[in-house]
C-alpha cells in the first residue's frame, strides 16, 4: 500500500492530541504521564503522531512543498508505537494506525530519496557488510571463540540462536550468556556463525522496503533449508522482525521466540533451575520490539467503507493490534522466579511503556534523543527505589549503557540472561558495550 491509500484515514485524525499521553485510565503519576519521546523533546506539535500524519495529509494534497525539515521531524522519531496504542485507546475502532501511516510517509521519503545522510550511509553499510556497523564478516562470530558451538550450516541442531548484527558486535556478553544458558539446559542448538547476516530491522524502519524484503527472502531461505524446530533471539530488534515482518514476506517454517520465552518453557519442563539467591532490587524495561511491536499480526485484505453516511469502517473488520499480544509475562515470570530478587515495576510498562528512543534509526542519526529518552526512562526507573535496569534487548542497552556513563548515573544495568546464570549459581558475562 502507498501513503495514498491511508488518505481516508489520515482525514479521520481529529486533532485529539491523545497520542502524546498514556492513555487516562494508565496513567499513575503525572511526571511520567507522557509516551512519545520525540514530543517530549520537542514540544511541537509536528513532532507527534498526529502532527506528522496532518503534515503527510497536507503533502499528498500538495498544501506544501517536501522541506529538509519536514523530513529531519519525519526521522525524529524512534517508530516504537506507543502512538498507536494510544490513538486506538480512544478511538477505540482502531480506524487510525499511525505506525502504519507514519512507515508508509518513511517509505515515500525513501523513494523520493529524501532520508537524513546518515540514513542513505546506514542502508549502504547494511548491503556492502551485512550490517550496520561496518564490521567484517570474520568478526561476527569472534564472540563464540573459545566456547563449543555448532554452526547449523554443517551440523544439524533442533535450535537455531539467531544472535542478530547488535549482541555479535557490539555487546557480545549477550550473545556468551544466552549460548551458555542454552548450553547448561541441554539443548541441542547452534548458530549461522559467519553465515548470519542482519535481519534488516534499520532499513525497514528507515522506509528501504526492497532492501528490508531481499534481506527477510534470503533469510527465510536459509532458516527452512536448515530445518531446525525452533529459532531464538535475545535481540529483541531480530525478534519483531522474525516474528511479525518477515510472515508478511514469507513463512517461516520454524517457531520464533524470545530467549525470555524459552526460558520460561526450559524452567517449565524443569531444565533450569534457579539454586543461587541475587540480593537486587531491580526493575524491567519492555523493549518495544519485543512489547507492542512484538504482536504478531495478523493478515487483512480488504476495504474502508462508510456506514450511516460518515462513519468509517473496515470491511471485513479488521483485528486491531492494541499491543496486547506482545512478550510481556515471561520476563516477568523470570525475575519473580530468581531468590533474592526484588522485582518492582515501572509506571509506564507493558503496552504502555516509554521507549529509550534507539531504534527506528534515531540512535544513529539523532543521539540527543536517544540519550534524552533514555534519560528519562532511567529517571523513571530511579524513582521505583531499583538498584538496577533490567532489560532484553542489546539496542536499549547500548543507549541506556551510554546514557548511564555519560550521566555518571549510580544505577546499574543487566540484561536478563546474565541475571539468570547468576541464579543458575553460573558465571556470567558482564554486560560488554564495544563501540
Ligand atoms: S493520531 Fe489519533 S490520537 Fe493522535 S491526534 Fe490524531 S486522532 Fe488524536
Ligand atoms: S512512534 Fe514513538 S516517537 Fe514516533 S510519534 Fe509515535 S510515540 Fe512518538
Amino acid at each position: 500500500m502507498g501513503l495514498e491509500e491511508y488518505k481516508s484515514q489520515m482525514e479521520r485524525c481529529s486533532r485529539c492530541s491523545l497520542c502524546k499521553w498514556v492513555p487516562i485510565m494508565q496513567v499513575k503519576n503525572w511526571r511520567f504521564a507522557q509516551n512519545c519521546p520525540s514530543i517530549l523533546k520537542y514540544n511541537f506539535h509536528s513532532y507527534s503522531a498526529g502532527g506528522k500524519i496532518i503534515a503527510a495529509l497536507g503533502l499528498l494534497e500538495n498544501r506544501f512543498e517536501l522541506t529538509d525539515e519536514f523530513v529531519d521531524i519525519v526521522y525524529r522519531c524512534s517508530m516504537d508505537g506507543a502512538c498507536g496504542v494510544s490513538c486506538k485507546n480512544i478511538m477505540s475502532t482502531g480506524i487510525i494506525d499511525s505506525m502504519e501511516i507514519l512507515h508508509e510517509l518513511r517509505v515515500k521519503l525513501f523513494k523520493d530519496g529524501r532520508i537524513p545522510k546518515r540514513h542513505k550511509d546506514l542502508i549502504n553499510d547494511v548491503e556492502k557488510y551485512d550490517n550496520p556497523y561496518k564490521e567484517p564478516k570474520e568478526k561476527r562470530s569472534q564472540w563464540a571463540e573459545g566456547l563449543d558451538i555448532k554452526e547449523v550450516t554443517k551440523e544439524k541442531a533442533e535450535v537455531l540462536y539467531y544472535v542478530g548484527c547488535t549482541a555479535a558486535y557490539r555487546t557480545p556478553s549477550n550473545a556468551k550468556n544466552t549460548a551458555r544458558i542454552l548450553e547448561l539446559a541441554g539443548v541441542d542448538f547452534g548458530t549461522l556463525g559467519e553465515n548470519e547476516i542482519c535481519c534488516a530491522s534499520t532499513p525497514y524502519k528507515i522506509g528501504a522496503t526492497g532492501l528490508f524484503e531481499k534481506y527477510a527472502r534470503k533469510n527465510i531461505k536459509t532458516f527452512n533449508d536448515l530445518d531446525v524446530k525452533t529459532i531464538v533471539t535475545q535481540c529483541a530488534g531480530c525478534y519483531h522482525m522474525l516474528k511479525v515482518e518477515y510472515p508478511k514476506i514469507g513463512k517461516i517454517n520454524a517457531e520464533v521466540l524470545h530467549i525470555s520465552e524459552y526460558i520460561t518453557r526450559l524452567m517449565e519442563k524443569g531444565k533450569i533451575k534457579f539454586t543461587k539467591e541475587v540480593p537486587l532490587k531491580v526493575t524491567w524495561h519492555d523493549p518495544c520490539h519485543l512489547g507492542r511491536l512484538g504482536e504478531p499480526s495478523i493478515p487483512w485484505e480488504g476495504k474502508m467503507v462508510k456506514a450511516f453516511g460518515q462513519a468509517l469502517l473496515f470491511d471485513p473488520p479488521k483485528k486491531v493490534k492494541y499491543g496486547l499480544g506482545g512478550v510481556y509475562e515471561p520476563p516477568r515470570n523470570i525475575l519473580r522466579n530468581i531468590p533474592g530478587l526484588d522485582f518492582v515495576e515501572m509506571m509506564r510498562i507493558r503496552e504502555y511503556s516509554f521507549c529509550c528512543a534507539a531504534g527506528g534509526g534515531v540512535r544513529a542519526a539523532y543521539p540527543e534523543l536517544a540519550r534524552f529518552a533514555g534519560a528519562e526512562r532511567i529517571e523513571e526507573a530511579k524513582t521505583t527505589g531499583a538498584e538496577a535496569l533490567v532489560t532484553c534487548c542489546p539496542f536499549c542497552e547500548l543507549n541506556f549503557g551510554e546514557t548511564i556513563e555519560e550521566k555518571k548515573e549510580k544505577i546499574k544495568l543487566y540484561d536478563l540472561t546474565e541475571l539468570v546464570l547468576q541464579a543458575m549459581g553460573e558465571k556470567s558475562y558482564k554486560l560488554e558495550i564495544e563501540r
